[in-house]
């Protein structure tokens, strides 16, 4: 079975006390029981937390939970990071302003934004000044420095992506990825 992630990423590019956050995102999903306490080797990428009984509760197909598969974690970024939905380009990405697709000006900034921290793009075609997320892409995906990547769950309930928005505080997007 290939591997799949949903990611919950800030809709804020440079995520004040990140690592404070992530702990207190960690210390919510643990006390609800959604994610096992100790770090395992669970995820495609760092250390993760393992999927809980919990987790049945805030999920849309609980049967579909990745209990049998040893893929089945909670990874947690904290250094700038681009969630992709898994293709290496974006298709389409318009400017706010002018409307206009800038999709290949686009690639060479969001690569210069994970390394240098560079927040706003500028519009090559209008000039317009906007931070990373104003612009409309397809498909979705999310920058920022905080993020959180769970491998092979399954979609997540209207009310508990409400209730992540509350704890962090601002909107999310939640990326797709397939690999
Ligand atoms: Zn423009």
């Amino acid at each position: 079975m290939a591997n799949y992630s949903i990611s919950i990423v800030p809709m804020i590019e440079n995520y004040p006390q990140r690592e404070k956050k992530a702990e207190e995102i960690l210390l919510w999903l643990s006390l609800i029981g959604a994610i096992k306490t100790d770090v395992s080797d669970c995820t495609l990428g760092k250390m993760g937390y393992a999927v809980a009984e919990g987790a049945k509760k805030i999920v849309e197909f609980p049967e579909e939970l990745p209990f049998d598969l040893p893929i089945c974690g909670l990874e947690v970024f904290t250094e700038s990071h681009i969630f992709t939905s898994g293709e290496k380009e974006l298709s389409t990405v318009i400017c706010p302003t002018c409307k206009g697709d800038i999709r290949e000006y686009f690639d060479t900034q969001v690569h210069l934004w994970e390394s240098t921290n560079n927040f706003n793009i500028c519009c090559p075609l209008c000039g317009a000044i906007h931070p990373i997320h104003a612009f409309h892409y397809e498909p979705i995906w999310g920058f920022s420095n905080l993020g959180f990547k769970f491998w092979n769950w399954t979609d997540f309930t209207y009310q508990f992506i409400e209730e992540f928005e509350q704890k962090l505080g601002c909107d999310v997007r939640v990326v797709y990825e397939h690999l």
